[in-house]
């Protein structure tokens, strides 16, 4: 059976100093980021096996003319452990893009065979 959603941000860290003592970049998740000129930064903070899709939403959405940044799971399996909660998300890559820009647009999503959402959040800092 699978793990609840719940369960697996029960069980993930809370911010990115404790994942990154304990997760390897390249081999548990990797960051990918792309800064242009412009005012949005469009992202996707659980993206890879984290939240499936988020990531390519995210980059679709970014296209050649916003600012891309997201962190994606990438361990075979297990990949809710590295669930940040958004509001605790301290990633340095990610707290630098954020503030290089004046509008933010997180994508969020979960998906498994019964159903399956898209949350697109939007934070205006200027
Ligand atoms: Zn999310």
């Amino acid at each position: 059976m699978q793990p609840a959603l719940g369960n697996q941000m029960t069980n993930s860290y809370e911010r990115f100093g404790d994942l990154s003592a304990r997760e390897i970049e390249g081999q548990d998740y990797a960051i990918r980021i792309c800064l242009r000129n412009g005012p949005i930064l469009v992202m996707a903070p659980h993206g890879g096996k984290i939240e499936p899709g988020t990531a390519e939403i995210a980059e679709t959405i970014a296209g050649n003319d916003h600012s891309f940044y997201t962190f994606e799971g990438i361990k075979a399996d297990g990949n809710g452990v590295l669930h940040i909660q958004s509001h605790l998300f301290d990633e340095p890559r990610a707290i630098e893009a954020v503030k290089g820009a004046e509008i933010v647009i997180s994508v969020h999503g979960h998906a498994d065979r019964e159903d399956g959402f898209v949350m697109i959040g939007v934070l205006i800092l200027v």
